[in-house]
């Protein structure tokens, strides 16, 4: 979760913030007092991507595809899951859309007791993204959970809205999965006591997105399970680190390299080098910080 504290470039014009809910989300959406008609219009453009990536929506898109509905693709659909292909591959597996089992399985919004290993291992015989075609589609039975990687597409077209319109200094924050025009203090979350920041980092005109062990879990014997899987093991990801944050231009990217990372772990930072203008901090367990390469320089990174 990432808090955007303050517009640098501000001239001095009254902001204004409006509110709404999708995707299991508090979506706000901040701009100069003037362009605030076209918020609306953003809101519209959640309630249409809900409709196409929800898993609980009955009659999304991802709805059907998941019922087995054979309808050929809309082109939103297609990007997402080609992106999502493309990291998987990237990653062998650490990002996987169809991982949907066992984020049932773990649903650790309701569960108080993690599940039995004969529970996991039945769960991860129906997960992979191999063998999955986009083009002619053909789901080969598996089940889609674009929980890691929607966020980020819809702040995408959201920003493409703002941007068609010539509207600057926006602030697309869709549960803390920002997406900003222009430049920004945003400040990134102690993981160890949330309510607290870690740091604070300047960005412009780009995307920033934490994922971290802290957002949704719950406690068992002493134990934190959390929301972010490892594919290849069915369990919670447990590779040392804490939190990762992902700044990037593009927020789809930035949003599941985050996920992506959480499970890799440090190692994951490489993952960043492929992709152009795209850094990351870590948190690990221990508390100490790994980014790569000139991160503190170039977001102007500051310890609270
Ligand atoms: P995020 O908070 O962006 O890191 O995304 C976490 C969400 O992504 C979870 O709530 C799941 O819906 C989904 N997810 C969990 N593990 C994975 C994974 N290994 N690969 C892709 N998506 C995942
Ligand atoms: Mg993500």
């Amino acid at each position: 979760m990432l808090t955007v504290l303050t517009l640098s470039s501000c001239k001095g014009e009254k902001r204004t913030t409006r509110q709404s809910f999708a995707f299991d989300t508090v979506i706000n959406i901040t701009v100069n007092e003037n362009d605030v008609s076209h918020i609306d219009e953003a809101f519209n453009l959640c309630n249409k991507y809900e409709n196409i990536f929800s898993r609980t929506k009955e009659n999304s898109e991802l709805y059907k595809i998941n019922c087995g509905l054979k309808t050929p693709l809309s082109e939103d659909m297609q990007k997402i899951l080609s992106f999502s292909q493309e990291l998987s591959q990237i990653t062998e597996g650490a990002f996987d859309v169809t991982v949907a089992p066992l984020t049932d399985l773990w649903n650790v919004k309701e569960r108080s007791t993690p599940p039995t290993d004969s529970e996991i291992e039945l769960a991860l015989s129906s997960v992979g993204y191999e063998g999955v075609s986009l083009s002619p589609f053909d789901a080969k039975g598996r089940q889609f959970d674009l929980g890691g990687v929607a966020k980020g597409y819809i702040a995408d077209r959201l920003g493409d809205y703002f941007k068609e319109k010539d509207i600057g200094d926006v602030i697309i924050d869709l549960g803390g999965n920002v997406l900003l025009l222009g430049e920004y203090s945003v400040g990134i979350r102690d993981p160890f006591n949330p309510e607290e920041l870690f740091a604070t980092i300047t960005v412009k005109d780009k995307s920033a997105v934490t994922s971290g062990a802290y957002q949704r879990y719950f406690e068992h014997e002493g134990k934190r399970y959390h929301h972010i899987i490892d594919p290849r093991t069915g369990k919670c990801a447990d590779s040392g680190i804490s939190s990762v944050t992902v700044i990037s231009p593009s927020s789809m990217r930035a949003d599941a390299l985050s996920t992506a990372i959480f499970v890799m772990g440090v190692e994951g930072l490489r993952l960043c080098e492929s992709f152009p203008d795209t850094d990351a901090l870590i948190i690990t367990n221990e508390g100490d910080v790994v980014t790569t390469e000139n991160f503190a320089k170039k977001y102007n990174l500051q310890y609270k």
